[in-house]
Protein backbone atom coordinates (compact mmCIF):
# COMPACT_ATOMS: atom_id res chain seq x y z
CA UNK A 1 0.00 0.00 0.00
CA UNK A 2 1.07 3.26 -0.50
CA UNK A 3 2.19 5.88 1.72
CA UNK A 4 -1.19 7.24 3.20
CA UNK A 5 -0.67 10.85 4.58
CA UNK A 6 -4.46 11.27 6.34
CA UNK A 7 -4.09 11.56 9.71
CA UNK A 8 -6.45 9.23 10.20
CA UNK A 9 -4.20 6.35 10.06
CA UNK A 10 -1.03 7.74 10.98
CA UNK A 11 1.18 5.63 13.15
CA UNK A 12 2.85 8.26 14.64
CA UNK A 13 0.90 11.67 15.20
CA UNK A 14 2.34 14.85 12.98
CA UNK A 15 3.29 17.95 14.79
CA UNK A 16 1.40 20.66 14.59
CA UNK A 17 3.19 22.41 12.09
CA UNK A 18 0.38 25.43 11.62
CA UNK A 19 1.54 27.25 14.77
CA UNK A 20 5.21 27.55 13.58
CA UNK A 21 5.62 30.85 12.65
CA UNK A 22 6.34 31.46 9.14
CA UNK A 23 8.37 33.63 7.64
CA UNK A 24 7.63 35.01 3.60
CA UNK A 25 10.36 34.23 1.70
CA UNK A 26 11.56 37.95 2.05
CA UNK A 27 12.81 39.29 -1.87
CA UNK A 28 14.48 42.53 -1.60
CA UNK A 29 12.22 45.53 -3.56
CA UNK A 30 13.34 46.00 -7.08
CA UNK A 31 15.80 43.42 -7.52
CA UNK A 32 13.77 40.24 -8.20
CA UNK A 33 10.59 39.31 -10.57
CA UNK A 34 7.89 37.39 -10.56
CA UNK A 35 7.71 35.75 -13.82
CA UNK A 36 3.55 35.27 -14.48
CA UNK A 37 4.38 32.58 -16.51
CA UNK A 38 6.34 30.12 -14.54
CA UNK A 39 6.27 31.48 -10.97
CA UNK A 40 10.22 31.79 -11.47
CA UNK A 41 11.47 34.39 -9.33
CA UNK A 42 14.62 36.41 -12.04
CA UNK A 43 16.86 38.87 -10.84
CA UNK A 44 15.95 42.34 -12.81
CA UNK A 45 19.48 42.86 -13.81
CA UNK A 46 19.29 39.39 -15.75
CA UNK A 47 15.72 40.33 -17.08
CA UNK A 48 16.85 43.22 -18.87
CA UNK A 49 20.05 41.69 -20.50
CA UNK A 50 17.71 39.13 -21.40
CA UNK A 51 15.05 41.81 -22.77
CA UNK A 52 12.45 41.34 -20.46
CA UNK A 53 12.04 37.46 -21.51
CA UNK A 54 12.18 34.82 -18.67
CA UNK A 55 14.99 32.37 -19.34
CA UNK A 56 12.90 29.70 -17.46
CA UNK A 57 9.00 29.83 -19.65
CA UNK A 58 10.07 32.12 -22.32
CA UNK A 59 7.22 34.46 -20.98
CA UNK A 60 7.87 38.01 -22.98
CA UNK A 61 7.30 41.09 -20.08
CA UNK A 62 5.61 44.55 -21.26
CA UNK A 63 8.06 46.41 -22.23
CA UNK A 64 8.09 50.51 -22.96
CA UNK A 65 8.54 51.47 -26.54
CA UNK A 66 11.54 53.07 -25.69
CA UNK A 67 13.22 49.97 -24.08
CA UNK A 68 12.21 48.44 -27.17
CA UNK A 69 13.35 50.86 -29.62
CA UNK A 70 16.95 50.25 -27.73
CA UNK A 71 16.65 46.36 -28.33
CA UNK A 72 15.93 47.09 -31.95
CA UNK A 73 18.01 49.83 -33.36
CA UNK A 74 21.18 50.71 -34.61
CA UNK A 75 22.68 52.65 -32.12
CA UNK A 76 22.55 56.32 -32.97
CA UNK A 77 20.34 55.84 -35.73
CA UNK A 78 17.08 57.23 -34.33
CA UNK A 79 15.77 60.08 -34.62
CA UNK A 80 12.60 60.82 -33.44
CA UNK A 81 9.27 62.98 -34.77
CA UNK A 82 6.19 64.72 -32.88
CA UNK A 83 7.04 64.08 -29.68
CA UNK A 84 5.24 67.08 -28.19
CA UNK A 85 1.83 66.11 -29.98
CA UNK A 86 -0.59 65.54 -27.03
CA UNK A 87 -4.46 65.00 -26.97
CA UNK A 88 -7.24 67.52 -26.68
CA UNK A 89 -10.38 66.50 -24.79
CA UNK A 90 -12.75 67.39 -27.49
CA UNK A 91 -15.71 65.88 -25.96
CA UNK A 92 -15.28 66.95 -22.43
CA UNK A 93 -15.14 63.08 -21.54
CA UNK A 94 -15.55 61.77 -17.84
CA UNK A 95 -15.71 58.89 -16.46
CA UNK A 96 -14.89 58.09 -13.28
CA UNK A 97 -12.02 60.79 -13.48
CA UNK A 98 -12.12 63.08 -16.42
CA UNK A 99 -10.68 62.52 -19.25
CA UNK A 100 -8.04 65.40 -18.97
CA UNK A 101 -6.94 64.20 -15.42
CA UNK A 102 -6.11 60.87 -17.08
CA UNK A 103 -3.97 61.89 -19.94
CA UNK A 104 -2.08 64.25 -17.10
CA UNK A 105 -1.77 60.82 -15.09
CA UNK A 106 -0.71 59.10 -18.14
CA UNK A 107 1.79 61.87 -19.35
CA UNK A 108 3.58 61.66 -15.56
CA UNK A 109 3.53 57.73 -15.56
CA UNK A 110 5.33 57.43 -18.38
CA UNK A 111 7.06 60.47 -19.58
CA UNK A 112 5.32 60.47 -22.88
CA UNK A 113 2.80 63.25 -24.16
CA UNK A 114 1.37 60.31 -25.96
CA UNK A 115 0.87 56.42 -26.70
CA UNK A 116 3.08 55.84 -29.30
CA UNK A 117 6.69 57.01 -30.30
CA UNK A 118 7.41 57.57 -33.67
CA UNK A 119 10.42 58.55 -35.89
CA UNK A 120 13.41 57.08 -38.30
CA UNK A 121 16.20 54.69 -37.40
CA UNK A 122 18.07 51.91 -38.85
CA UNK A 123 17.60 48.47 -38.43
CA UNK A 124 20.93 46.08 -38.98
CA UNK A 125 21.86 49.18 -41.54
CA UNK A 126 18.04 49.17 -43.04
CA UNK A 127 16.59 52.44 -42.97
CA UNK A 128 12.86 52.38 -41.51
CA UNK A 129 9.88 54.63 -40.15
CA UNK A 130 9.23 52.97 -36.97
CA UNK A 131 6.20 53.40 -34.31
CA UNK A 132 6.03 51.77 -31.10
CA UNK A 133 3.04 51.85 -29.49
CA UNK A 134 3.16 52.41 -25.75
CA UNK A 135 1.11 49.83 -23.91
CA UNK A 136 1.25 51.65 -20.18
CA UNK A 137 0.16 55.03 -21.63
CA UNK A 138 -3.58 54.64 -21.42
CA UNK A 139 -3.60 50.96 -22.36
CA UNK A 140 -2.17 51.41 -25.93
CA UNK A 141 -5.59 52.68 -26.59
CA UNK A 142 -5.99 54.80 -30.19
CA UNK A 143 -7.05 57.75 -30.22
CA UNK A 144 -6.77 60.66 -32.38
CA UNK A 145 -3.25 61.50 -31.57
CA UNK A 146 -2.14 57.84 -31.95
CA UNK A 147 -3.80 57.97 -35.11
CA UNK A 148 -2.22 60.92 -36.47
CA UNK A 149 1.54 60.25 -35.56
CA UNK A 150 0.65 56.40 -36.67
CA UNK A 151 -0.53 58.09 -40.06
CA UNK A 152 2.72 60.50 -40.08
CA UNK A 153 5.00 57.65 -39.51
CA UNK A 154 3.38 55.93 -42.62
CA UNK A 155 3.58 58.99 -44.93
CA UNK A 156 7.14 59.60 -43.53
CA UNK A 157 8.30 56.22 -44.76
CA UNK A 158 6.15 56.27 -48.16
CA UNK A 159 8.16 59.82 -48.81
CA UNK A 160 11.44 58.82 -48.07
CA UNK A 161 10.76 55.44 -49.67
CA UNK A 162 11.62 52.94 -46.26
CA UNK A 163 9.26 50.37 -44.91
CA UNK A 164 7.65 51.11 -42.16
CA UNK A 165 7.23 49.12 -39.12
CA UNK A 166 4.95 49.33 -36.43
CA UNK A 167 4.90 47.72 -32.82
CA UNK A 168 1.08 47.00 -31.86
CA UNK A 169 0.41 46.86 -28.34
CA UNK A 170 -3.51 47.97 -27.31
CA UNK A 171 -6.37 47.29 -25.73
CA UNK A 172 -8.42 48.97 -28.70
CA UNK A 173 -9.94 52.20 -30.03
CA UNK A 174 -9.97 55.01 -26.79
CA UNK A 175 -13.61 54.77 -25.47
CA UNK A 176 -12.42 59.02 -24.44
CA UNK A 177 -12.68 59.95 -27.80
CA UNK A 178 -15.54 58.36 -28.97
CA UNK A 179 -15.99 58.54 -32.64
CA UNK A 180 -12.79 60.51 -33.30
CA UNK A 181 -11.00 57.03 -31.92
CA UNK A 182 -12.64 55.01 -34.96
CA UNK A 183 -11.79 57.33 -37.34
CA UNK A 184 -8.06 56.58 -36.56
CA UNK A 185 -8.71 52.96 -38.31
CA UNK A 186 -9.92 54.46 -41.73
CA UNK A 187 -7.16 57.23 -41.66
CA UNK A 188 -4.32 54.80 -40.82
CA UNK A 189 -5.49 52.33 -43.07
CA UNK A 190 -5.48 54.92 -45.90
CA UNK A 191 -2.03 55.90 -45.08
CA UNK A 192 -1.32 52.18 -45.73
CA UNK A 193 -2.71 51.94 -48.71
CA UNK A 194 -0.83 55.11 -50.40
CA UNK A 195 2.18 53.49 -48.73
CA UNK A 196 1.67 49.58 -50.69
CA UNK A 197 0.63 51.33 -53.87
CA UNK A 198 4.11 53.26 -54.11
CA UNK A 199 5.43 49.65 -53.76
CA UNK A 200 6.91 49.69 -50.55
CA UNK A 201 6.50 47.42 -47.55
CA UNK A 202 4.88 47.76 -44.28
CA UNK A 203 5.87 44.82 -41.00
CA UNK A 204 3.05 45.11 -38.60
CA UNK A 205 4.66 43.43 -35.51
CA UNK A 206 2.19 42.03 -32.58
CA UNK A 207 3.05 42.27 -29.00
CA UNK A 208 1.13 41.38 -26.09
CA UNK A 209 -2.28 42.50 -26.21
CA UNK A 210 -3.30 43.54 -29.69
CA UNK A 211 -7.21 43.95 -29.60
CA UNK A 212 -9.64 46.05 -30.48
CA UNK A 213 -9.43 48.83 -33.17
CA UNK A 214 -6.04 48.52 -33.96
CA UNK A 215 -6.58 45.03 -34.50
CA UNK A 216 -9.16 46.14 -37.16
CA UNK A 217 -7.16 48.45 -39.12
CA UNK A 218 -3.43 48.78 -39.43
CA UNK A 219 -2.52 45.99 -36.76
CA UNK A 220 -3.50 43.32 -39.41
CA UNK A 221 -2.53 45.01 -42.65
CA UNK A 222 0.95 44.41 -42.64
CA UNK A 223 2.45 42.79 -46.15
CA UNK A 224 4.00 40.57 -43.24
CA UNK A 225 2.50 40.35 -40.12
CA UNK A 226 4.59 39.32 -37.38
CA UNK A 227 4.02 38.32 -33.39
CA UNK A 228 5.78 38.43 -30.18
CA UNK A 229 5.11 34.39 -28.62
CA UNK A 230 2.05 34.11 -26.76
CA UNK A 231 0.97 37.53 -27.34
CA UNK A 232 -2.45 38.58 -27.07
CA UNK A 233 -4.65 39.27 -30.53
CA UNK A 234 -8.10 39.78 -31.20
CA UNK A 235 -10.66 41.94 -31.45
CA UNK A 236 -13.33 41.39 -28.94
CA UNK A 237 -12.50 40.02 -25.47
CA UNK A 238 -12.87 36.25 -25.02
CA UNK A 239 -16.34 37.18 -22.70
CA UNK A 240 -18.02 38.96 -24.36
CA UNK A 241 -17.26 37.26 -27.81
CA UNK A 242 -18.84 34.00 -26.10
CA UNK A 243 -21.76 36.01 -24.55
CA UNK A 244 -22.50 37.66 -28.02
CA UNK A 245 -22.03 34.44 -29.93
CA UNK A 246 -23.47 31.80 -27.28
CA UNK A 247 -20.91 29.74 -28.57
CA UNK A 248 -17.83 27.66 -26.79
CA UNK A 249 -14.46 29.26 -28.57
CA UNK A 250 -11.31 27.09 -29.14
CA UNK A 251 -8.58 27.17 -26.53
CA UNK A 252 -6.59 29.85 -26.62
CA UNK A 253 -8.05 31.17 -29.73
CA UNK A 254 -6.43 34.57 -29.11
CA UNK A 255 -2.82 33.84 -29.07
CA UNK A 256 -0.52 34.18 -31.42
CA UNK A 257 0.18 30.60 -32.11
CA UNK A 258 -3.51 29.50 -32.77
CA UNK A 259 -3.64 32.62 -35.50
CA UNK A 260 -0.07 31.35 -37.08
CA UNK A 261 -1.48 28.17 -37.55
CA UNK A 262 -4.66 29.83 -39.09
CA UNK A 263 -2.56 32.26 -41.49
CA UNK A 264 -3.13 35.74 -39.77
CA UNK A 265 0.15 35.60 -38.52
CA UNK A 266 2.86 34.70 -40.98
CA UNK A 267 5.91 34.36 -38.17
CA UNK A 268 6.57 34.64 -34.60
CA UNK A 269 9.37 35.61 -33.40
CA UNK A 270 10.85 35.61 -30.13
CA UNK A 271 12.21 39.31 -28.91
CA UNK A 272 15.88 38.36 -28.47
CA UNK A 273 15.68 37.77 -32.35
CA UNK A 274 13.71 40.42 -33.20
CA UNK A 275 15.98 42.51 -34.51
CA UNK A 276 17.96 40.32 -36.45
CA UNK A 277 15.17 38.73 -37.83
CA UNK A 278 14.16 41.90 -38.80
CA UNK A 279 17.22 42.87 -40.70
CA UNK A 280 16.80 39.50 -42.85
CA UNK A 281 13.44 40.20 -43.46
CA UNK A 282 13.93 43.83 -44.54
CA UNK A 283 17.22 42.72 -46.64
CA UNK A 284 14.54 40.09 -48.29
CA UNK A 285 12.50 43.62 -49.45
CA UNK A 286 15.11 45.27 -50.11
CA UNK A 287 16.87 45.95 -53.51
CA UNK A 288 20.18 46.53 -51.45
CA UNK A 289 22.57 43.21 -51.15
CA UNK A 290 21.02 42.17 -48.09
CA UNK A 291 23.45 42.28 -44.77
CA UNK A 292 22.04 38.56 -43.83
CA UNK A 293 23.76 36.95 -46.38
CA UNK A 294 20.66 36.54 -48.34
CA UNK A 295 20.76 33.40 -51.13
CA UNK A 296 19.46 33.62 -54.75
CA UNK A 297 16.56 32.16 -53.01
CA UNK A 298 15.45 34.97 -50.77
CA UNK A 299 15.85 37.21 -53.46
CA UNK A 300 13.48 35.33 -55.44
CA UNK A 301 11.42 35.63 -52.15
CA UNK A 302 11.92 39.76 -51.88
CA UNK A 303 10.31 39.44 -55.56
CA UNK A 304 7.72 38.06 -54.25
CA UNK A 305 7.11 40.21 -51.56
CA UNK A 306 7.17 42.82 -53.52
CA UNK A 307 4.61 41.83 -55.50
CA UNK A 308 2.24 41.07 -53.41
CA UNK A 309 1.59 43.82 -51.90
CA UNK A 310 -2.30 42.71 -51.35
CA UNK A 311 -4.04 46.07 -51.72
CA UNK A 312 -6.68 44.35 -51.94
CA UNK A 313 -6.49 42.51 -49.01
CA UNK A 314 -6.29 46.23 -46.99
CA UNK A 315 -8.72 47.77 -48.61
CA UNK A 316 -12.10 47.57 -47.17
CA UNK A 317 -10.85 46.53 -43.57
CA UNK A 318 -11.50 49.62 -42.17
CA UNK A 319 -15.12 49.61 -43.06
CA UNK A 320 -16.43 46.18 -41.99
CA UNK A 321 -15.67 46.89 -38.18
CA UNK A 322 -17.15 48.71 -35.48
ZN1 LIG B 1 8.96 32.19 -16.58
Amino acid sequence: MPHSSSPSDSVFPKPDYGKTPTRKKEMPEGLWTKCPGCSAYAFNKELESRQMVCKECGHHFNITAHQRLSHLLDEGSWQEFDAGVASVDVLKFTGATSYSEQLKKYQKKTGLKEGVVCGLGKIEQYAVSVAVMEFNFLGGSMGSVIGEKITRAIERATEHRVPVLVFSASGGARMHEGMFSLMQMAKTSGALSRHAAAKLPFISILTHPTMGGVTASFATLGDLIVAEPKAMVGFAGARVLKETTRQDLPKGFQTAEFLLDRGLVDRIIARPDMRSELGKILGYFSNKPSLAKTSSRNGREATAHQNGHGAAHRNGHASETV
